[in-house]
């Protein structure tokens, strides 16, 4: 009896011994990502300046959109997908910043843009979904500062090359339709960022098939996937861009 003790003792030593080797081998890759998911529970309709200096204000934090057939709201659907992408890309070796990992926050688009600055993030990724007075309209698309900004016109074009990065991605792994990428200068969470940002819009919560897709654990998965490797290609092109250079 005594020796079956032993063995076993000495087999959950080996395991957990294993388990931490496993563990520690996830070697960092000097980059920090700061995701945002989108919204929270409450919406904040106190303004807040859309531009540092600007006198155009916009609510701190909106209500977001929602799916009528997943029974989701956009903040919590935003925050699984988040999460996982947080998993992802911490196996990946990125280090990773989240700006919340629970719905019940409040936490303005203007301080999360500050979260992801004082982190010093290489890049920021706001996640959204997408919602329209149509069912019949579905794909994944990206928003990102244009290169005429008053304000960011120094991250645009990097900014640029993530989103297309993240929104191919995405789209590469789950078969969404493509939208690519849209400019946009209204943004408070675009316009106060000091890095590299996009802010990518899922799919569509108004689109029957698309709303219970993204409501999917593993779909939600696919899409996560996709993302990182969409970051994984953004680094890979600044790579190749600085020793072209
Ligand atoms: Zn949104």
């Amino acid at each position: 009896m005594k020796k079956l003790a032993a063995l076993l003792m000495a087999a959950v030593v080996t395991f957990s011994l294993s388990t931490s080797a496993f563990a520690s081998s996830v070697v960092s890759n000097g980059k920090i990502v700061c995701i945002d998911p989108g919204h929270q529970a409450k919406a904040n309709t106190a303004q807040e300046p859309i531009a540092p200096g600007s006198s155009i204000t916009k609510a701190k934090v909106a209500a977001g959109t929602h799916g009528a057939w997943s029974g989701l709201t956009e903040a919590q659907l935003n925050l699984q997908v988040s999460l996982k992408l947080q998993s992802i890309l911490t196996a990946r070796g990125y280090t990773v910043i989240m700006t919340r990992t629970t719905n019940d926050v409040n936490i303005s688009n203007v301080e999360r843009a500050q979260i992801a600055n004082n982190a010093k993030a290489d890049a920021f990724i706001r996640v959204h979904a997408n919602g329209i007075n149509s069912s019949a309209v579905s794909g994944v698309l990206a928003l990102a500062p244009s290169s005429s900004n008053a304000y960011c016109s120094n991250i645009a074009a990097a900014s640029q090359l993530l989103s297309a990065c993240v929104v191919n991605g995405q789209a590469a792994a789950t078969g969404q339709k493509n939208k690519g990428v849209s400019q946009s200068d209204t943004m408070s969470g675009i316009n106060w960022s000091q890095v590299p940002v996009t802010i990518l819009e899922l799919g569509f919560m108004t689109n029957p098939t698309e709303d219970l897709n993204m409501a999917n654990s593993d779909y939600q998965t696919l899409m996560a996937t996709g993302i990182a490797n969409g970051i994984d290609q953004y680094f890979a092109s600044l790579a190749a861009q600085t020793a072209a250079n």
